[in-house]
């Protein structure tokens, strides 16, 4: 049974990055505003979270790291919205069945935070020391901090993969850039613990920064300067649901975009698309496709944009390739989604005079 969670585990799990991407989640879930993640070896010796957040209460300790646990399931109203983004309850205790997991937490409502060890999902002094007791308490700030060490050193296969610890941490650079521009206004820091990474890119954005600054530390100082602001111009989407007999069914779907796109006069070195729905970072081939070619007529040839976006709609309007890794979505009806989306931006390109 362990050998079969190791594998489920390493699917929701394939690279440092993924547990990085799940964890942010689960600070910015519990109301965080600092999130700090620091690094050896490109996460792959050490992974450390630490957030603001509320905290976990000692009694939901034995539970975080079960599978299919999870506390938010009351807060989504729409269940429509837990199958869309799938896997709820599984970051923690995949984690924990590749990787030595340690968690310290504090509540405002606790006079002290609590410390406990995981293995394959359950506490390690359970197993190894039962008068201890599992949850100990220790000192800390309110919020949380997670620690992942020796990531998949169970799976040496897995492990042996990984040639370069620069990759890792790029790539964990890359999720944090993208999550503390999509919540600006939060501080997000990134830490290199050790000299295994040479160049370690770092992210640093601060409290009550703006989407317009962190664009320019995050991105350059020049994408910054000339970046303008996609609003929700048409926030009504007009779907032509489907005709049956005589009658055609339209609907009106709730549809907001929000997001900063370069002008024309603005072109980088490649073409970068941040894709948020629901707030949550997920790809779509499609519309980076569309996009890229609306381009093509504003840019100088060779040139590269700049894309942002964020958008919101009702869950059952999406289509999430369920697959823990991957994030790539399609929309229901995605050529009028798609041109839409791509109207907006357009209008942004038109409204600056380049
Ligand atoms: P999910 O996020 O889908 O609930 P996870 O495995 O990611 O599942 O997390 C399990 C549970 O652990 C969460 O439901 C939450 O109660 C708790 N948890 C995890 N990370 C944090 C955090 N940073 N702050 C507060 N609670 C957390
Ligand atoms: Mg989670």
């Amino acid at each position: 049974e362990t050998v079969v969670n190791r594998i489920a585990a390493g699917e929701v799990i394939q690279r440092p990055a993924n547990a990085v991407k799940e964890m942010i989640e689960n600070c910015l879930d519990a109301g965080s505003t600092c999130i700090t993640v620091s690094l050896k070896s490109g996460g792959l010796k050490l992974l450390q979270i630490s957030d603001n957040g509320h905290g976990i209460r000692k009694e939901d300790m034995e539970i975080v790291c079960e599978r299919f646990t999870t506390s938010k399931l009351k807060e989504f109203d729409d269940l429509k919205s837990i199958a869309t983004f799938g896997f709820r309850g599984e970051a923690l205790a995949s984690i924990s069945h590749v990787a030595h997991l340690t968690i310290t937490t504090r509540t405002k409502d606790s006079k002290c935070a609590y410390k406990a060890s995981y293995l394959d999902s359950e506490f390690i002094h359970r197993v190894y020391c039962k008068l201890k007791g599992a949850v100990r308490p220790t000192a800390g700030n309110i919020g949380t901090q997670i620690t992942v060490e020796d990531l998949f050193y169970n799976v040496p296969t897995r492990r042996k993969a990984f040639k370069s610890a620069s990759e890792e941490h790029q790539k964990i650079a890359d999720v944090m850039t993208r999550y503390a521009l999509h919540n600006s206004g939060k501080s997000f820091t990134l830490r290199k613990m050790d000299q295994d990474v040479s160049a370690g890119v770092s992210v640093r954005t601060q409290l009550g920064s703006t989407h317009v600054t962190n664009i320019g530390t995050l991105f350059g100082s020049n994408v910054g300067k000339e970046v303008i602001q996609v609003d929700h111009f048409d926030p009504q989407l007009h779907l032509k649901v489907g005709s049956c007999q005589s009658t055609t069914y339209a609907s009106f779907v709730t549809f907001t975009i929000n997001g900063y796109v370069t002008n024309a006069n603005c072109s980088i070195k490649r073409f970068l698309f941040l894709l948020f729905i629901n707030n949550r970072l997920v790809e779509c081939t499609v519309l980076k496709k569309a996009l890229d070619s609306l381009y093509q007529t504003y840019l100088p040839k060779g040139g590269h944009p700049f894309v942002y976006l964020s958008l919101e709609m009702p869950a059952n309007n999406l289509d999430v390739n369920v697959h823990p890794t991957k994030h790539e979505v399609h929309f229901l009806h995605e050529g009028t989604v798609v041109e839409s989306v791509e109207k907006q931006v357009e209008a942004a390109l038109l409204s600056c005079d380049s």
